[in-house]
This record gives C-alpha cells, sequence and structure tokens, in this order.
C-alpha cells in the first residue's frame, strides 16, 4: 500500500472535516494476544456494517468491532467456504489459494458510504489501511496480510482487505489459535491468553504456512 494520507489530505480532504478527521489517528495495537477460544464460524453481528449472510470465525468479531466504531466500514466478505448445512458462505471463487477468507479470519472492507472511485469515501479506508499496515508489506500484528494501494485486485476504491495472523489451517478448518489484539471489556477478550508471539518475520501470506506470521507476497495470496 503506498502512503496516501497526506496526498489525498490535501488533494481530497481535510475539507472532509467533520467526522472523519475529527477522529484522531488510532495508534496501533501495543499488545496482542493469541486467542486459543474454541473457534467457530458466525454471522456477523448488525453492529458491523455488512452485506447480508457474510460470516467470520467469532474470535475477530471484538476486534471488527473495534474498527467499525471508528472507522465506517462495510464488510463486503468474511468467511467464504461450506457450512455444516450444505449452503456456502461468502463469496465463492473469489480468493485465491491459501485465502484466510477460508478460514473465516480475513474481511474485505469498503466504505460504508459506497463509491467506485477513489474519492473523499475512501479517505477513512485508507486511513485504517495506513493504519493496519503503515508501510507496504509491513503489516502490524495482528494483522498477516494487508491488502490495499499496491496491491494487485485491492487499494482505494476497490478494496481494503485485512488478514489476521493465525495458526496453519487447511482450508474450510478452524485454525487452533488467531491473534488478536484485546479490547477492554469484552467477553471474548478475557477468553485469550497471553502468550509471547515471534515477530513476524517476511514469509509467504496464504493461509496455511503461516507458523511464523508473515505477510509478504508480491500479489498476496491472503486475499
Ligand atoms: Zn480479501
Amino acid at each position: 500500500m503506498i502512503r496516501y494520507v497526506a496526498i489525498l489530505c490535501v488533494a481530497a480532504l481535510c475539507l472532509a472535516g467533520g467526522a472523519a478527521s475529527a477522529v484522531a489517528a488510532e495508534p496501533p495495537p501495543s499488545e496482542t494476544r493469541l486467542a486459543y477460544a474454541t473457534g467457530e464460524i458466525v454471522p456477523i453481528p448488525a453492529s458491523i456494517p455488512h452485506e447480508e449472510g457474510d460470516m467470520v470465525d467469532r474470535r475477530i468479531l471484538p476486534d471488527l468491532r473495534w474498527i467499525a466504531q471508528r472507522y465506517p466500514i462495510y464488510v463486503t466478505d468474511g468467511y467464504s467456504g461450506p457450512l455444516p448445512n450444505g449452503e456456502y458462505a461468502g463469496c465463492h471463487g473469489c480468493h485465491t489459494r491459501g485465502s484466510d477468507h477460508y478460514n473465516g479470519l480475513a474481511v474485505d472492507i469498503v466504505p460504508l458510504e459506497p463509491s467506485p472511485r477513489c474519492d473523499a469515501k475512501w479517505t477513512a479506508i485508507t486511513r485504517l489501511a495506513l493504519w493496519a499496515e503503515p508501510s507496504q508489506n509491513h503489516p502490524v500484528l495482528p494483522f498477516r496480510w494487508v491488502g490495499y494501494d499496491g496491491d494487485v485486485g485491492h487499494g482505494c476504491g476497490h478494496h481494503l482487505h485485512l488478514s489476521w495472523n493465525h495458526a496453519a489451517a487447511r482450508p474450510f478448518q478452524l485454525a487452533e489459535w488467531v491473534e488478536v489484539f484485546p479490547v477492554p471489556g469484552l467477553e471474548s477478550s478475557k477468553k485469550t491468553r497471553t502468550k509471547k508471539v515471534p515477530k513476524a518475520p517476511r514469509g509467504p501470506s496464504g493461509g496455511i504456512s503461516q507458523a511464523p506470521t508473515g505477510g509478504l507476497s508480491p500479489r498476496g495470496t491472503g486475499d
């Protein structure tokens, strides 16, 4: 993702004034935890704007809710895969091999107020992308891969992809653990347990081989 913030601010909007820029930039998560609580693919709740039917592993919901409270997001896809009832959740055939969407640990995001162009409506999404990945291919934990400007098929005017770091897992299986940032006061934060997390080395961003946290590949396969 290329650093567009300054450009956007000048070109598009510091005019956006009101809501978006009234909120100070969030500091990056100061700590993360590995959530070993049992995973489950669940519907995204109404408090997080989303496309009907979208689901994720419930262990990332507190983080996602925290994000939704601070950024005007609309989730267009989460878990992509079969459900126990035989139906298929999420976008079928949209994601690359090894995508974290197949484990319910990734979301695709657009502005709550949609715009097909990279305009002021995307300013807050760009801010969110830079919060999760301040410089290209160096996501801040707990994020494993961030797809935005500079990543094919992603970016301002297209969509933002966020993957949470997680234990290696086959497609359509729940990961043993997922790395999250703690959200005070939420029940699921209490179910996490603190553990020293290895510093994320560079590596493929696919959904399978991430004992090392990663998030780097030319195209990114975590989308
Ligand atoms: Zn994606």
